[in-house]
């Protein structure tokens, strides 16, 4: 019977979403194997919605060394809290944290490291199914020791509410008196204040029908204007019309929005496998044989240049 913890990433007391989404997938792994499922958060306490995902145990433990995040202090906290509890599995989210964390906990514990997984499955012992060669095929993994650091993609497993008894307990993290090498003295967002992608609730996203990268601002007005963030193909990635943190798709970031506008966007199959779990899908495209079609929940045969700047106008109207 497996015991699977979850680590819950925080910055700032604010939770990932793909926190929430490990837990759904560890509840429903464990409903099926038996074993229970833990959250552990290192300085916030996120009882109340770990327990809505399914967590049986809610470990925290707080310290001021977690105000900002270090690798060496918070490697060393996870570390120690798997030594004491002994999970089978650790999963954390393969953000930037979690993709410089999962590392240093493994190091630590000399077990098995999986990271950018998309897959778990549990029969006797684990499966681990991760994409390889830019995305161009998955392979499965079955790790050999008796604990492995899996690091999940944001959006790989579907957000479910299946409550656990979410029974609160404190762990001694055993970082005091720990002096980091390193310390962290300023830390900036990149994406100067917009939502990200892997955790916006709408997306709206452009491809190579927008002409140039000129016009990739009509894409960001009606982002702005909804709320949203701002996603793209990787056909405008690759010509350098904007950043790769803004590629969807299988080499890009998976998303799962409530809402995906693709504008200008035909629709290959790599792009599906980036968004195509949104839960309503609008199209942009002025071809109506485009690909994209086919998963839309909402199709608009048009000129994006028409459509665009007359929708975002009208989201302006709405909402003010
Ligand atoms: C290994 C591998 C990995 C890949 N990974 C990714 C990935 O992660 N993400 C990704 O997106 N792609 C990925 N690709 C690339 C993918 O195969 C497609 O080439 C790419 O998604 C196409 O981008 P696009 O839809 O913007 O461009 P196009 O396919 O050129 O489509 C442009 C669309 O815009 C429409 N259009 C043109 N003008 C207008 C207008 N005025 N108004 C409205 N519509 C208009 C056209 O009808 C067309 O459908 C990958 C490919 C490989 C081989």
């Amino acid at each position: 019977m497996p015991n699977i913890a979850v680590f819950i990433e925080q910055r700032g007391g604010r939770f990932k979403k793909v926190a929430w989404q490990m837990l759904s997938e560890a509840k429903r792994i464990t409903g099926a194997a038996g074993g229970e499922v833990w959250a552990v958060c290192l300085g916030a306490d996120p009882s109340a919605e770990a327990a809505r995902y399914g967590a049986d145990k809610v470990f925290t433990a707080a310290d001021d060394a977690f105000t900002d995040y270090n690798s060496e202090l918070w490697g060393a906290a996870l570390a120690n809290f798997c030594t004491a509890t002994k999970p089978d599995l650790l999963l954390l989210g393969s953000t930037a944290m979690g993709k410089d964390l999962g590392p240093t906990v493994a190091a630590k514990l000399d077990c098995a490291c999986i990271s950018d997984a998309v897959g778990l499955t549990f029969a006797d012992g684990w499966t681990v199914r991760r994409p390889i060669f830019a995305g161009k095929c998955y392979i499965d993994v079955e790790p050999q020791t008796p604990l492995a650091v899996v690091g999940i993609r944001p959006n790989a497993f579907v957000l479910a509410e299946n409550p656990g008894a979410g029974t609160a307990e404190t762990f001694d993290a055993g970082v005091a008196g720990l002096d980091p090498g390193a310390k962290v003295t300023r830390s900036e967002a990149s994406a100067g204040g917009k939502v990200e992608l892997t955790e916006a609730e709408i997306i709206v996203s452009g491809g190579r029908g927008i002409k140039g990268p000129e016009n990739y601002q009509l894409i960001e007005k009606l982002a702005d204007a909804l709320g949203a963030a701002a996603g793209a193909s990787r056909a405008i990635v690759d010509a350098g019309w904007v950043e790769y943190s803004h590629q969807v798709g299988q080499t890009g970031k998976t998303v799962a929005p409530n809402l995906y506008i693709a504008c200008g966007i035909s629709g290959a199959i790599q792009h599906l496998a980036g968004m195509s779990s949104s839960k309503c899908i609008v199209a942009v495209n002025k071809d109506a044989n485009a690909p994209i079609f086919k998963v839309a929940d909402y199709g608009v045969v048009a000129d994006l240049f028409q459509v665009l700047p007359a929708l975002t106008e009208e989201v302006i109207r709405i909402r003010s």
